[in-house]
């Protein structure tokens, strides 16, 4: 790996062409690969020689794409997949089976909160959650023999925590199970969670990685960092994988054994691959991810500063405000800046928090986030509509909560939409 700054590697990593081969990374839509001798084929169905055999383990296209999100993150290898959700499925999977359990921080994304405590729970596999104000001792309190490891996101969707990777990194390894990190959020661009002891990374590319809001996607990154056969307790890992012709995958793949194996048994059996097409346009985003990211940064604190000095805005959270209590962990792991997502309150509740949105016109209300438009979202009153007031409040989002994604656009035309709405509220 070089040492490009992280700019250049978003636009030089991945797709490398030799003489005379297209500059731009091509697209190769082909499920298929030929080879001159079944002989060569046996040896990638041995594992035993590299290559590409069928679309739904691993294609070119998809394979650059890896590449370059590996050196972004610091990675020894990475693994795309159809979406987040497809991601966190298969980060956890690979070392969890039925009976085993995992701790998990319970500021996370909604739909990983379900993933994790409805569907996994019918596999088998209990989810553990860290609650706000544990201290490392109830922490500890949670792991037992079958506990197999420890998930956070690093900027919480939607409430913005700030996740203290070193504090869980240092718990989990005294456990010996590995950290996973959800990054979505923050991006390579502003946290490289492997550089504070994280062991495996995950994106749901959907968001700031693909920027434009085009296609679903995730990805897995393995730091090659954690010692499974030192942690005994992964034979999935660490004994013959029968399917494979009892290939053991740390002894064959060294430090790429977890990203191997989830490649060559989970997205073999579970199929949630990426298109070949789905990769080409998540390069595109990333070449401008660093470019774009400092911009929703530099909007984000405008529009945060903006609000807090508003008199019918009521409170507001974004990590990078000196009034935001992650503040001290928005220093240390995002280098002081954040993503465009600002949460805050509108004076008046769910009535002056409706009007507001829909007084907005640049901005749209969209259930996505982080993408180049300035969009905006009220749980109360659409994700979270069938909670009453009350357990709004218990679940963290009162009924004045708005959402904003705050994009890229010119910030004065961000901020008279928004002075704007805010007038037509009473
Ligand atoms: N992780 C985070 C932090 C998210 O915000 C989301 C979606 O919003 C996901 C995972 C799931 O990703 P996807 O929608 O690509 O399946």
């Amino acid at each position: 790996m070089n040492n490009y700054k992280i700019e250049t590697k978003c636009i030089q990593e991945g797709w490398k062409p030799e003489n005379g081969e297209p500059r731009v990374l091509p697209i190769y839509q082909s499920t298929t690969y030929k080879y001159e001798s079944g002989e060569h084929l046996g040896k990638l169905f041995d594992l035993t020689a590299p290559g590409h055999m069928y679309s739904r383990i691993s294609n070119p296209t998809v394979d650059f794409v890896e590449k370059k999100i590996a050196a972004l993150e610091g990675g020894v290898g990475a693994m795309m997949v159809s979406s987040g959700q497809a991601a966190s499925t298969s980060a956890v999977l690979n070392i969890a089976s039925c009976g085993d359990n995992f701790v998990c921080s319970a500021a996370i994304y909604g739909g990983t909160t379900n993933l994790f405590a409805v569907t996994f729970k019918r596999l088998g596999i209990e989810v553990r959650f860290v609650t706000p104000g544990m201290t490392d001792e109830d922490i500890h309190a949670l792991f037992d023999e079958r506990t197999r490891l420890v998930f956070g996101e690093t900027i919480a969707n939607p409430a913005l925590d700030v996740f203290d990777i070193e504090r869980f990194a240092a718990i989990a390894h005294a456990h010996n199970v590995p950290l996973v990190v959800d990054n979505t959020f923050a991006t390579p661009v502003f946290c490289r969670p492997f550089e504070f002891g994280a062991d495996i990374v995950i994106h749901s590319t959907t968001k700031y990685m693909d920027g434009h809001a085009t296609v679903v996607g995730g990805v897995i990154v393995d730091s090659g960092k954690f010692d499974w056969a030192k942690a005994g307790k992964y034979p999935e890992l660490t004994t013959p994988d029968e399917s494979y012709h009892g290939v053991i995958y740390t002894e064959q793949f060294g430090e790429a054994a977890y990203i191997t194996k989830a490649r060559v048994q989970l997205l073999r059996d579970l199929g949630n691959s990426p298109q070949p097409m789905a990769a080409f346009i998540l390069n595109l985003g990333l070449e401008t991810l660093a470019l774009r990211m400092e911009r929703h940064f530099e909007n984000g604190l405008a529009v945060a500063k903006y609000l807090e000095n508003h008199p019918k805005v009521g409170w507001v959270n974004f990590p990078a405000l000196e009034s935001s209590p992650e503040y001290d962990k928005c220093q240390k792991y995002l280098g002081g800046k954040t993503c465009g997502v600002v949460s805050f309150g509108v004076k008046g509740g769910r009535e002056a928090a409706m009007k507001f949105m829909d007084s907005l016109s640049l901005a749209n209300i969209v259930v996505h986030v982080a993408d180049a438009r300035t969009c905006v979202l009220h749980p109360a009153s659409t994700t979270h509509r069938q909670l009453t007031d009350e357990q709004l409040v218990n679940a963290g989002i009162g009924a004045d909560l708005v959402r904003m994604s705050v994009g890229i656009e010119h910030i004065d035309d961000i901020i008279a939409d928004i002075e704007n709405a805010l007038s037509k509220v009473d």
